[in-house]
């Protein structure tokens, strides 16, 4: 019934990935929820790029427009605004599901939003992904490991996550997602695929989203002191976005569903990474210690072996090298806000 339904999707989907070298691929319709965002908008920017139609999903709760300004007037791009909690009909090949708030600060700021987007939403796409016989993809989180007990992490690590703590509607909102993601595969056959997505950096980001790399740039810039939480000596690996990217469009076009670990293996103190963003803006740029918020994570490295193994994938751009990037991204915002009186 699907197949007469939609034989279109369905014949697309099933070459998607698989065209032999030298044959012209077919372009592909693809959704891409939470496209206005900071990781959405760089793949929109991928999948315009090689040819693809893409229609962007977005609320608009932390993207902006601007991060998708220059597509506008592009007949192969298409922005609605709309709320994944709320069913929508569309047809597509390919669905890339970002749709969720990722600073802990907007996702702590209406908890039960973000459970509902991460369950309700992810079911929505994954009921749309039936229906038109689409490859589906979910963008999980290395907090789907909690505080981990293991380290690095790896993919069979089932984690340590607190239930009811503040940041459960998250961890525990990406858990389901996952849960749904692999029974629509088991139990109906949905082609899917899971990315487990480490801290990643860089242009677009909100400059105010609370997350450290974010928030140590913007502080630098602006001259006042970076708000260390805690001792510091929590650790986190930071990913440059175009890495991230290319792992994800790797792993949507290759056969394995995942969980894929997607991060860069660097690992860096809080402290140290103040010392590179002081080395990278302002050496004089000052230290300031603040309370860290609870559960906080005290370590965070991917292992990112199966990725390597299977999909040809590692990151190639060092937090040294990506960090400049993303500065001259942020100094042009911080100076044209100032400009226009933050408007
Ligand atoms: P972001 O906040 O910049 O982007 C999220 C986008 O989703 C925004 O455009 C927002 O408006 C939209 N959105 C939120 N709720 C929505 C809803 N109910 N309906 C429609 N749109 C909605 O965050 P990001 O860093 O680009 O993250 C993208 C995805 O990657 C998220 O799913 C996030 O959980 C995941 N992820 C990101 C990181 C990271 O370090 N950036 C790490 C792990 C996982
Ligand atoms: N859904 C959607 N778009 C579609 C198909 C389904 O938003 O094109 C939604 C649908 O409204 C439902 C969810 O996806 O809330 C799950 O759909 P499914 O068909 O798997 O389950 P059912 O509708 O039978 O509960
Ligand atoms: N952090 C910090 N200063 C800030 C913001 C965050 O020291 O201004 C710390 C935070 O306590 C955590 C780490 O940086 O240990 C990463 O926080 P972020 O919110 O970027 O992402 P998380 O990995 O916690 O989701």
């Amino acid at each position: 019934i699907l197949y007469e339904a939609y034989p279109e999707a369905f014949r697309r989907n099933n070459v998607a990935g698989k065209v032999p070298l030298g044959v012209k691929r077919k372009n592909l319709r693809i959704v891409v929820t939470g496209g206005a965002g900071f990781v959405g908008s760089h793949l929109v920017d991928r999948l315009i790029g090689r040819g693809d139609s893409v229609i962007v999903v977005d609320n608009f709760f932390t993207g902006r427009k601007e991060n998708l300004v220059h597509h506008f007037g592009n007949p192969r791009f298409e922005l609605i605004r709309h709320d994944v909690v709320q069913p929508i009909l569309l047809e597509v090949d390919q669905i890339y599901h970002l749709a969720c708030p990722a600073s802990p600060v907007h996702y702590k700021f209406n908890p039960v939003k973000t459970i509902k987007t991460n369950v309700v939403g992810t079911l929505n796409m994954l009921g749309l992904a039936k229906r038109v016989g689409a490859r589906f993809l979910l963008t999980s989180t290395s907090e789907v490991y909690g505080d981990p007990l293991q380290h690095p992490q790896v993919e069979t690590y089932w984690g340590n996550v607190n239930p009811i703590g503040v940041r459960s509607c998250y961890d525990e909102g990406k858990r389901t997602a996952e849960t749904l993601t692999m029974d629509y595969h088991r139990g109906l056959g949905i082609e899917v695929r899971i990315a487990r997505i480490f801290n990643t950096y860089g242009p677009r980001m909100c400059i105010d989203d609370g997350r450290v790399v974010s928030n140590f740039v913007a502080q630098a810039l602006r001259k006042e002191p970076l708000t260390v939480y805690g001792d510091g000596k929590q650790t986190r690996s930071f990913q440059y976005v175009s890495d991230l990217v290319e792992g994800l469009i790797r792993l949507m076009e290759r056969d394995h569903v995942g969980p894929f670990n997607l991060g860069n293996p660097g690992e860096f103190t809080m402290l140290e990474l103040a010392e590179v963003v002081q080395e990278t803006i302002d050496l004089n740029a000052k230290i300031e210690f603040r309370p860290n918020t609870e559960d906080d994570p005290h370590k965070r490295k991917p292992d990112i072996s199966k990725a390597k193994q299977l999909l040809g994938w590692e990151p190639t751009v060092s937090l040294r090298k990506g960090l400049p990037l993303m500065v001259s991204d942020f100094r042009q915002r911080i100076f044209d806000d100032q400009k226009t009186g933050g408007a």
